[in-house]
Formats: C-alpha cells, sequence, structure tokens
C-alpha cells in the first residue's frame, strides 16, 4: 500500500540568476542528495554534471534544464578543467541559474575548490552544497564504518591516481602504512598493485582486511572482502570495476555485523564482529 506523506522542507535560499551552485551529489542513491541538493535540481537552469553522478538524480531536473555533461566519456580524455571553469563563468555571465553538479562532495578529490577559485576570480557569486563522499557514505552502504571506538581514533583519505594516472608520488606511503588505523582510498584500482605494496614495504601487515566497495549506494554495488597481500590479485579476478573505494583496516572486519544491505537479502550479521565478548569469555 502506498502512503502519501508530506516533506516538510526548511526555508532553503533563492536560486538567483547569474550565480553558480557547487553541489555534491553524494555516492548515488538519490535519496543520499542534501535538501540543498534537490532544491538546486529542481531550481537551476543549466546543470552542468560529471561522470560520476547517477542517472536517477539527474531525473530530478526541472523539466527544460539544459544538460550538460563534462566527464569521461568511451575513453575518451575528459573535457579539459580550464574548459569546464571557463565555461560556468560564461554561463553565469549570461544570467543562468548555474548548477555544478559532482558526484560525492565537491571539495573531496572532486576538483570544486579548483572550480570555485575560477569563479572566485571572475567575480561570480557562487555557493558550496557539500554532499555525501563515497569514502565514508559509500562505505556506510557497505557495512563500514569510517571509524569506530575499537578499531581507529584516525582515519586517512588518500588518492590514488594524480591527474596524469600514475600513483601519486608526493604520498609517504610507508608514514599511512605506520601512522593511519584506516585508509580510504580513492581511485585506487589501478594502481592497487604498486599501492599494497608500498604499504606492505612500509610496514603493514599483509593480512590486513581490505574492502573494495566498486559502485556504492547504487543498484549495482559489489564489495569484496580481501586483505592487503591478496587485494591486488583478488581485484584482478574479481574483475571488480571502478568507480571504487578501497578501505584498509579494522574497520572493514566490522562488516561482518553491519552489512544491513546484506541483511535485508537474508545474510546473519555477527554481532561481535571484532570477536571482543569471545575473547572476553575464554581468557
Ligand atoms: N568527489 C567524490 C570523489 C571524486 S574522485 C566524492 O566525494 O566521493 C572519484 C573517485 O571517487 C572514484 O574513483 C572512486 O574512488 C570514488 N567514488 C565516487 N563515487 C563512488 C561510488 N558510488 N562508489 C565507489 N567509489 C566512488
Amino acid at each position: 500500500m502506498e502512503t502519501t506523506i508530506t516533506l516538510r522542507l526548511p526555508a532553503l535560499p533563492a536560486f538567483e540568476a547569474g550565480w553558480v551552485w557547487l553541489v555534491g551529489s553524494g555516492p548515488g542513491d538519490p535519496g543520499l542528495l542534501t535538501l540543498l541538493g534537490a532544491h538546486a535540481l529542481a531550481c537551476a537552469d543549466v546543470i552542468v554534471y560529471d561522470a560520476l553522478v547517477e542517472e536517477s538524480i539527474l531525473e530530478l531536473a526541472a523539466p527544460g534544464a539544459e544538460m550538460v555533461f563534462a566527464g569521461k566519456r568511451g575513453g575518451k580524455p575528459s573535457p579539459k578543467q580550464p574548459d569546464i571553469s571557463a565555461r560556468l563563468v560564461r554561463l553565469a555571465h549570461e544570467g543562468r541559474r548555474v548548477l555544478r553538479l559532482k558526484g560525492g562532495d565537491p571539495f573531496v578529490f572532486g576538483r570544486g575548490g579548483e572550480e570555485a577559485l575560477t569563479l572566485a576570480a571572475a567575480g561570480i557569486p557562487f555557493r558550496i552544497v557539500p554532499g555525501i563522499t563515497a569514502g565514508i557514505g559509500g562505505l556506510a552502504y557497505a557495512g563500514i564504518p569510517a571509524t569506530h571506538r575499537d578499531t581507529n581514533h584516525t582515519v586517512a583519505f588518500v588518492t590514488g591516481h594524480m591527474a596524469g594516472g600514475e600513483v601519486p608520488d608526493g604520498i609517504d606511503w610507508a608514514a599511512l602504512a605506520r601512522g593511519a588505523q584506516a585508509l580510504v582510498i580513492y581511485m585506487a584500482l589501478k594502481h592497487i598493485e604498486a599501492i599494497t605494496g608500498h604499504l606492505i614495504a612500509g610496514g603493514l601487515d599483509a593480512a590486513t582486511p581490505v574492502a573494495v566497495v566498486s559502485r556504492a549506494a547504487t543498484r549495482h554495488q559489489k564489495v569484496l572482502e580481501t586483505t592487503l597481500g591478496e587485494a591486488a590479485r583478488d581485484v584482478v579476478q574479481s574483475g571488480i570495476e571502478a568507480p571504487a573505494v578501497v578501505a584498509i583496516g579494522q574497520i572493514v572486519s566490522l562488516r561482518a555485523g553491519l552489512d544491513w544491505l546484506g541483511a535485508m537479502e537474508g545474510r546473519l550479521l555477527d554481532a561481535d564482529p571484532l570477536g571482543r565478548n569471545r575473547e572476553r569469555s575464554t581468557g
């Protein structure tokens, strides 16, 4: 039976002509959009969106809104960042309400800062609407918390990819191996072998739990659970695909108790995924 509910919304700011709103769409599920994000979709005249924005979110655009794709398609190189920024400036100068829509959060490995700086330099007024980043919300859809009192007091968000496609050389992998209790790596699949190799060489135990969460918070979500030592091989063997976030550390073990999506499909959850109570009762 379907019931009709009325969603009561707080007062939201007007989307003024000549403004650019830089909005994060979240990792996939349209239900994870913020109210400001949904409001922007309903009001914008033109929407400049990336490849990571789910189709079901684009469908929330007002009828008649102009849709401009600014991502990579079919292996072709993506539009150059300066071209995208220049386009945003031009559209705003035309007096349009410009929605720049990005996957996840615009300020997390999303180049939102660069685009906003270009707008600032051009004197274009803009608003930033944060979104749920894949490295937190996407992991949550796989039943993996970014932090948990029993496993980690720190978490590092890392990019596994530089603009040119190589493993970032500015990252001190050995320091991460020593210091980070949990690692969440974006854009990691292509270089998974190099990355896991650097971390093991830096002293991280090869048995450390790893989860690869592909297309998180979409219908196509897949999760590969493995270990640091076996991740590179398992990624290839499983054929798991980008976009994916890679979680490394004991937080991954919590999935046995927190895989709420799995539970909806009949998975039995382990209420003691870290074995704390078992240890206590036997020790
Ligand atoms: N701004 C985005 C990140 C953009 S970088 C955010 O905050 O989430 C692109 C990388 O983000 C991808 O390579 C992948 O590592 C990650 N990512 C984005 N959406 C994802 C999703 N639905 N599932 C898994 N990983 C995702």
